[in-house]
């Protein structure tokens, strides 16, 4: 499988830095985001490394749509948000801040105003912890 040694997402997979994960198959993964733009805020990637989306698979990016579809579901029936949006960045353009193909499952709030550059502000770990397993347990 394809890693790369200094990319932050290829350490989450390889267990070398930990993450709350939510879920995980064969070829995709599926944890907290540390920084979140709402509380919720999940992410799903391929294990195997891939920049963006131009590079990915066509495989890998159906495997990790599935996922994604999964852990929209999970967060909706768990927290019931007013909303939710699956977005995904390619390109310091586009705010892409890790170079690991990922998808973020972003819960909203009716009036939040959320922007698509939302800035990385370190959440409280407690609490996405919580969260963390409160979406488990609706998967
Ligand atoms: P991007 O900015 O590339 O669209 O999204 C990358 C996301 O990865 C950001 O939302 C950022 O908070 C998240 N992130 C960066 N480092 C870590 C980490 O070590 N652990 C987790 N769980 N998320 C991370
Ligand atoms: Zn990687």
């Amino acid at each position: 499988m394809q890693t790369d040694k200094d990319c932050i997402f290829c350490k989450i997979v390889a267990g070398e830095i930990p993450c709350f994960k939510l879920y995980e198959d064969d070829s995709t993964l599926s944890f907290m985001d540390i920084n979140p733009a709402n509380e919720g805020h999940a992410l799903v990637i391929p294990k195997e490394h891939w920049r963006n989306v131009y590079v990915v698979p066509d495989d890998l990016f159906a495997a990790v749509a599935v996922s994604v579809k999964k852990i929209a579901q999970a967060v909706q029936s768990a927290l019931s948000p007013d909303g939710v949006n699956v977005v995904q960045a390619n390109g310091k353009g586009a705010a892409q801040s890790v170079e690991h193909f990922h998808v973020h499952v972003l819960p909203r709030t009716l009036g939040d105003e959320l922007k698509l550059n939302w800035g990385l502000n370190p959440g409280d770990m407690e609490r996405i912890k919580i969260c963390s397993e409160t979406i488990k347990a609706a998967l």
